[in-house]
């Protein structure tokens, strides 16, 4: 069997060119990054503003084992599928972090016959928008301890300071430093440390910004940390943000590249999915919904958050209203939520899957209260058994629900044709009445309380003493008012990892609440949630290569 990247590496490309006129971008609308990757100049927008939008269709997932089901190599599958029954279709996806590509992962371009190309690429530097990300975020950084140095006129506390430096790697070493070591001309000596790129708001602001005007008034209202009588300093106030919109100036453009089969994708942003909205940018969502009939987008993590986040954040803030949602479903995860162990997901359990499948019909029972249609995609692994597959298809007959075996890794668009059908049938047939679930100016405990018993089944939320006064602080500085982004494990419905299928009777504990005012929501954290990761005993990179001929391996 081939290896992801052996089949990237075969695709027949289509000149960058030639994919962006065939979805109407005139030339001088493009600036190429060589042959295959081009960015999209925001002007578009003005051009097309005034035509109908296409139909947008979210790709989610069940809770996931921690190998991802394959809702990015399903996003591409659809996207494909949809472009061979002659659909104009587009995809618009998370660009990857070198963190978890180097890490456990490996790349984030779809798998088998559904990837985006140029693979190697898209895994690696790209177009440089984590660079620019990584430096206007840590322009910041700099601007904030040289205020500092020089005399601290805002009165900033360094013990209040609530921004770190990143970097986009995973390191754990760096999480905890001290800076500032030396001596009096080596600045003020105070505790910092890092989290990776993705984890920077700069990024979720990146993909929630409009156009470059409403770029720089959100990184003005990032606040770095508090004064000595526990006011927030802005960026604004270090006048930091017009440098930084600078340094993002390209970054804020979306990224144009193709499948394996040609279907023009944009792959653009990548918050990450715990303390950030998990979902590519709206500019490259907008301008592929203006450019296409159809347009497959993905968020990350189970529906739980993913979809919750999509729903409730990035379309609240867009005013996008989506059509269809597919949710996908992996014979194996649902096995581990039948309890099965890892090792043995390869074998037949029906009995698991008995068990497990309360884990979809509660994925399912949740989309329908955004009143968006949905069709379940059965992820289809080798080792999945004709039964395991009949037995979760008849299921979702009986809760009255589209189902479609997709076979797209294996087979890229012709895999997936039977779902393409689907879902187009669901949009005509089925009208969508989206609605986000909670309103932004309730209450934070109202709304944190609405995600975890609706969503979550959970019974009730517990504040901690620290959570309950980060609220009454919110609410006196007004900064209470904004949508939630729930921080929590993806692999349950609860905050415990380890309650898989649709746990009952359970309390969210909610530890922290902080506020990315930038990006425009509140994290309400849960659990351990990690910022910065660190690498396993055997690094992905270990397995990674490059010859004189340029030639790539072990990119997954
Ligand atoms: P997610 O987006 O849910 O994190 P991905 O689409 O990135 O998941 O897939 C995760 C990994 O699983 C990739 O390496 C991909 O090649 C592999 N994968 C996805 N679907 C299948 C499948 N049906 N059979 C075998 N491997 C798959």
């Amino acid at each position: 069997m081939k290896t992801d990247i052996q089949i990237a590496q075969e695709a027949k490309m289509k000149p960058i060119t030639e994919i962006a006129q065939n979805i109407g971008l005139k030339p001088e609308e493009i600036e190429q990054y060589g042959s295959t990757k081009a960015k999209v100049s925001l002007k578009v927008w003005d051009r097309l503003k005034d035509k109908p939008d296409g139909k947008l269709i979210l790709v989610t997932a069940i809770n996931p084992t921690p190998a991802g089901e394959g809702k990015s190599t399903t996003t591409v599958g659809l996207g494909q599928a949809l472009s061979k029954l002659d659909k104009n279709s587009m995809i618009a996806l998370r660009e990857p972090s070198l963190g978890p590509c180097m890490g456990v992962k490996g790349g984030a371009a779809g798998g088998g016959y559904a990837q985006v190309v140029p693979m190697e690429d898209i895994n690696l530097h790209f177009t440089g928008d984590l660079h620019a990300i990584t430096t206007a975020h840590n322009l910041l950084a700099a601007m904030l301890d040289n205020h500092i140095h020089k005399g601290n006129d805002l009165n900033i506390d360094p013990r209040r300071i609530v921004l770190k430096r990143v970097i986009d790697m995973n390191e754990r070493a760096l999480r905890n430093t001290v800076i500032g070591l030396g001596g009096r001309a080596q600045g003020v000596p105070r505790e910092d440390g890092f989290d990776i790129t993705v984890a920077s708001e700069v990024m979720a602001i990146l993909c929630l910004a409009k156009d470059i005007t409403d770029l720089k008034e959100r990184l003005g209202k990032i606040i770095v940390g508090y004064t000595y009588d526990k006011q927030p300093v802005t960026a604004a106030q270090l006048k930091a943000n017009g440098a930084m919109a600078l340094l993002l100036k390209d970054a804020i453009k979306p990224n144009l590249v193709q499948t394996l089969e040609n279907t023009p994708a944009f792959i653009h942003g990548g918050p990450f999915a715990n303390i950030a909205h998990g979902c590519n940018s709206v500019t490259a969502t907008q301008l592929g919904l203006k450019l296409s009939d159809y347009l497959v987008t993905e968020a990350g993590f189970g529906a739980d958050l993913g979809a919750e986040k999509f729903f409730d954040i990035k379309c609240r803030f867009a005013d996008l209203k989506p059509d269809a949602v597919v949710l996908v479903a992996t014979i194996r995860a649902l096995k581990m939520h039948g309890g099965v162990d890892k090792e043995q997901l390869s074998k037949e359990d029906l009995e698991a899957l008995e068990v497990g499948i309360s884990n979809l019909e509660k994925q399912i029972e949740n989309i329908k209260k955004f009143g968006v249609p949905l069709v379940v995609a059965v992820n289809k692994f080798p080792t999945d058994t004709d039964d395991e597959i009949n037995f979760v298809i008849d299921k979702c007959k009986e809760m009255g629900v589209e189902v479609s075996l997709s076979d797209v890794w294996a087979k890229g668009s012709e895999g997936g044709l039977d779902l393409a059908e689907k879902v187009v049938k669901t949009i005509e047939e089925k009208p969508s009445n989206f609605k986000v679930l909670y309103d932004e100016n309730k209450s934070i405990k109202e709304k944190v309380e609405a995600i975890a018993k609706e969503i979550y089944g959970a019974d009730g939320v517990e504040f901690t003493s620290k959570a309950k006064s980060n609220i009454k602080q919110l609410e006196k500085l007004n900064l209470d008012k904004m949508p939630i982004c729930m921080a929590k494990t993806q692999y349950s419905l609860s905050d415990n990892p380890s309650l898989l299928g649709k746990p009952k009777g359970f309390d969210i504990t909610v530890r922290e609440i902080k506020v990315s005012a930038g990006a425009g929501f509140l994290v309400a954290l849960t659990g351990a949630v990690m910022t910065m990761p660190g690498l396993p005993k055997v690094p992905a990179a270990a397995r990674m290569d490059i010859d004189e001929e340029g030639k790539i391996s072990g990119l997954f």
